[in-house]
């Protein structure tokens, strides 16, 4: 039978939270009277946390394992999770508690009253750096400011989706994803629910800052043109200053005033052009890269294990 709540957890070397994590989840939801199902998708831990989730789905009949055949990333797993749920509501959270499960009965309570999106928004941080907090509080508003949808600020992964918003999303295969994006895109009925970020149950973080950086990128590229069209500012801008500079140059040059005379001018704008050309370049780059992934068509993911009777 399915269930009515599925619960999607990305698991990344996370061995130490998984246990909690099903006590709580369970202590929230059995209580609820829903019937539920817990995701665990293994993006590939190399902790011991893939044996502990065949354990977990031994003992418990609420968890679905999905083991992948390597590190795919935290989208991509969640991803696989929403292919795989079945639930009329799905929930998205971090495996590390970071996410407090109690949350969720909030957001079934948005969703019972008629919404389709229902975000959890940060209203404090806890325990996580001052560096951390800042670029990614940094990051929602750049995102918020320069894409063309509107993505809620301080809102992760956390919240629910309705079966409609699920099914919709699976069919949207983009590579680079950016799923708080996709979700926006979709539209219908969406809300927020303020909520304190606890501090991590155990582990350390698994989105070094080269992580935040590639997922910013996605969002970026994956909602907004601006960066391309940057060049296109800079280019008129540059052009507009040579134009300007050409009568004042050349009245100096009558006056005879020495002022611009010399090689540092011409190396200073020759740099400067060739900074601005190649930073375009690279940023055509970004864009022309993902299409290429896109063109290859490739799996979004490999599963080794995962439930024969997925929908997708
Ligand atoms: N995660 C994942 N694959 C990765 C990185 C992270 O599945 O490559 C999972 C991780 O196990 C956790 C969630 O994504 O459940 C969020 O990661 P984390 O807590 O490290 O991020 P932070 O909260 O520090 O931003
Ligand atoms: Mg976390």
């Amino acid at each position: 039978m399915k269930p009515e709540i599925s619960i999607i957890a990305p698991v990344y070397n996370e061995i130490d939270c998984l246990d909690e994590l099903y006590r709580r989840l369970r202590d929230v939801m059995n209580p609820s009277g829903y019937s539920w199902e817990l995701i665990l998708v293994d993006d590939g831990s190399r902790d011991g946390s893939t044996e502990k989730i065949r354990e977990l789905a031994q003992n418990f009949d609420h968890i679905r394992p999905v083991i992948f055949a390597r590190n795919f990333g935290h989208q991509i797993a969640v991803t696989a999770g929403l292919d795989y749920s079945r639930g009329q509501a799905v929930v998205i959270i971090d495996a590390d508690l970071q996410d407090p499960p109690e949350v969720i009965l909030d957001l079934i309570q948005k969703w019972k009253e008629g919404y389709q999106v229902v975000y959890a928004v940060r209203e404090d941080r806890e325990g996580e750096t001052w560096f951390k907090k800042t670029t990614a509080s940094l990051f929602y508003r750049i995102i918020y400011r320069i894409t063309d949808v509107q993505i809620p600020l301080d809102t992760g992964d956390f919240r629910l989706l309705d079966r409609q918003v699920v099914n919709i999303m699976n069919q949207m295969r983009e590579r680079h994803r950016f799923l708080r994006g996709m979700s926006a895109w979709i539209g219908f009925r969406q809300i927020g629910v303020k909520y304190r970020r606890a501090a991590r149950y155990a582990g350390e973080t698994k989105y070094p800052f080269r992580k935040m950086l590639k997922l910013a990128l996605n969002a970026v590229t994956g909602f907004s043109y601006f960066p391309l069209q940057l060049a296109t500012y800079l280019g008129f801008i540059s052009a507009g200053v040579s134009i300007l500079a050409i009568p004042v140059v050349v009245i100096l040059r009558v006056t005879g005033n020495q002022t611009f005379l010399g090689q540092a001018t011409t190396l200073i704008s020759v740099l400067f052009l060739g900074g601005v050309q190649l930073i375009s370049l690279g940023i055509l780059g970004e864009y022309i890269g993902r299409i290429y992934d896109e063109v290859k068509g490739r799996p979004l993911y490999v599963v080794s294990e995962a439930p024969k009777d997925h929908i997708m």
